[in-house]
């Protein structure tokens, strides 16, 4: 840790229902933590688990001093959960991992002799990924290739929450629905460095996954919300005017061919044609202006009140 130049390590874990995981888990990490020789924190965020994970967590919480446990009130998701965690981190190197032993606590430290580099941010890359080919793996190539060239941020698993961070970059973030993935892009954009470190991955082998394929579609639409407003929230005007501009030229294209029809070749009926391509174009851009402005008011809404993403029902060493 101090040969990486960091003094306090906090350990970020979300857990949502996994009663047959957690035990062994904390178990790992704490052998993994204590062989580090420095001052380390590990934060479990209960994402509301009703396996009865929580009591487990208390027990656990009296076992390891270093422990802190935040519970919420329901469950409101991993990227709530991390941020959680972030929020409440005392370190100024930040490790996020799964706490169903996907990935294997004794790669923490490689991610730290990494950081030594200089790095801001060390995500892992799970190389040989344990999970179902057709619904996971093939899926999670074509997302990673997409963000990566969204982004410009190239990275082969996005997917992975084995991380190391600066602290007080990742405490800056602001995040949203689904989006812990795209830290590193949104740290990126403002200039973090950011390095991939192999890391081992495990099938899972008790307790159940919470995501199946449906959640690929909604990283693209959260890639595309990412996109637009880092891209345009500062200059919302190309983002209007642009489009505004596209269908003012249709409009005129329009205009044209109903002109020419009508004074050359004297036929002054309706063509349908037209009507249809300029209801789709409008509708299309409607909805998509409409979707970032409510995305914009979501922000206002709890940025303005200092609203976090998540209810706390309790804390232990908080
Ligand atoms: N998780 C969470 N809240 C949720 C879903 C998952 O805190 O709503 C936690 C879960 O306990 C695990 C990690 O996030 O530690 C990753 O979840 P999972 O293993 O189900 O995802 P997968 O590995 O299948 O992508
Ligand atoms: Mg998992």
């Amino acid at each position: 840790m101090e040969e990486a130049g960091f003094k306090i390590l906090s350990v970020v874990m979300p857990v949502y229902n996994e009663k047959d995981n957690i035990e062994e888990c904390l178990e790992r990490l704490n052998s993994v933590l204590t062989g580090l020789g420095s001052s380390f924190e590990v934060i479990c965020v209960d994402d509301g688990s009703t396996d009865g994970t929580n009591e487990i967590l208390s027990v656990l919480a009296k076992k390891y001093p270093y422990m802190r446990v935040l519970q919420f009130k329901k469950n409101f998701g991993q990227t709530a959960a991390l941020s959680a965690g972030f929020d409440h981190a005392k370190g100024d190197l930040i490790v996020t991992l799964d706490s169903d032993l996907q990935n294997k606590p004794e790669d923490i430290p490689a991610l730290i002799k990494a950081m030594g580099a200089g790095y801001d941010v060390v995500c892992g890359w799970r190389r040989k990924r344990r999970d179902k080919l057709i619904t996971r793996r093939i899926p999670s190539r074509i997302a990673n290739s997409i963000i990566s060239f969204v982004t410009g941020i190239k990275l082969h698993d996005y997917g992975c929450t084995l991380r190391a961070y600066r602290a007080e970059l990742v405490k800056q973030v602001k995040l949203y629905g689904e989006m812990h993935r795209f830290i590193p892009a949104l740290l990126g954009w403002n200039g973090a460095v950011i390095a991939e470190v192999e890391v081992d991955h495990a099938a899972r082998t008790r307790g159940r996954s919470k995501y199946g394929i449906l959640r690929t579609f909604k990283v693209i639409l959260d890639l595309v919300t990412v996109k637009l407003l880092t891209s345009y929230s500062t200059k919302p005007i190309y983002m209007f005017g642009g489009p505004g501009l596209i269908l003012l030229f249709f409009g005129f294209i329009s205009f044209l061919i109903v002109a020419y029809r009508a004074i050359l070749l004297h036929r002054l009926s309706a063509t349908p044609l037209i009507f249809i391509m300029v209801v789709l174009f409008i509708s299309g851009i409607q909805m998509v202006l409409t979707g970032l402005l409510a995305e914009i008011n979501i922000r206002t809404f709890y940025e303005a009140q200092n609203k976090k993403i998540y209810i706390m029902k309790n804390k232990i060493h908080p």
